[in-house]
């Protein structure tokens, strides 16, 4: 079994939860209490996560995921995007403009778009408050970890799991259907924006449901937050065909700068295994 946070910290959590969910009952959570939310979970993530700092890797996702935020974002939120070091395929966002991406995932993506299409996605989990609203949820059901639990795997074995209470929360921590529709369309709409050619969201749903198939282990994070059926495959596609075809003929679907910072990703050393506790 592994510890996921200490004692103390999980209460000083909890208690900043609490408050965060009196206000939220009375007036919604502000901008600045979203941010504090995400900014507190995104330092939690970087105590429990490998995250690759790797400049070079740093400096294209920053890129490409500014450039998909800045087209859509009407906050001015201060957006950070970074690599996990794991060889699953997760994608997960923090309220206030964190967007994590696992390089499992981006080395199985076959070009740009793929990628720019996930991150669009979480993107639009982060402007519609989909993952503020996935967060309260999480710690309304006083399982404060469990969110980081759901969207991270950290907590692996079902053990630990149960140790720190969350059963069955992953229920709470899962997106609704009508968030992933919502964030989907915006994920195309967004894409577009940038230049960035829709057809990789379809794709890389595909993708991910494929690998389901072969090798269920793993994808379970990211199905754990995303709940994904051929139906958004198909609505996906009936949204981008709402866009005249020449408006889609002209947009980007791969780069060099891409295949560069894949190839950089599969020439690091490997992931470390998931961190575990005796
Ligand atoms: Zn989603």
């Amino acid at each position: 079994m592994h510890r996921v946070v200490s004692p103390e910290r999980s209460a000083r959590r909890r208690v900043l939860c609490a408050a965060v969910l009196v206000l939220a009952a009375s007036c919604g959570v502000s901008q600045q209490q979203e941010v504090q939310l995400g900014t507190d979970a995104a330092a939690q993530v970087s105590a429990e996560l490998p995250l690759i700092r790797d400049a070079a890797v740093v400096r294209y996702i920053t890129a490409i995921g500014t450039q998909l935020a800045k087209v859509t974002d009407t906050r001015n939120l201060a957006w950070h995007f970074t690599v996990v070091d794991s060889k699953e395929v997760n994608a997960f966002a923090l309220p206030g403009g964190w967007v994590y991406v696992n390089r499992g995932l981006i080395e199985r993506a076959t070009d740009m778009s793929e990628l720019a299409g996930v991150l669009a996605h979480e993107i639009g989990h982060v402007t519609l408050r989909h993952s503020v609203q996935q967060m309260q949820q999480a710690q309304g059901a006083n399982t404060g970890v469990s969110l980081l639990c759901t969207l991270t795997k950290v907590c692996e074995s079902g053990v630990s799991q149960a140790a720190i209470g969350i059963g069955g929360s992953a229920l709470f921590a899962k997106f609704s259907r009508a968030d992933e529709t919502e964030a989907d369309a915006e994920g195309v709409s967004t894409t577009i924006k940038a230049g960035i050619s829709p057809y990789g969201i379809p794709a890389m749903f595909k993708l991910l449901l494929a690998e389901r198939t072969r090798n269920p282990g793993a994808v379970d994070a990211f199905f754990a937050s995303h709940p994904l059926e051929e139906t958004r495959i198909t609505a996906t596609e009936a949204k981008i065909a709402t866009y005249p075809a020449s408006q889609l003929q002209r947009l980007t679907k791969d780069t060099q700068a891409f295949q560069t910072f894949r190839r950089r990703l599969l020439a690091l050393p490997p992931s470390p295994p998931p961190k575990k506790t005796p």
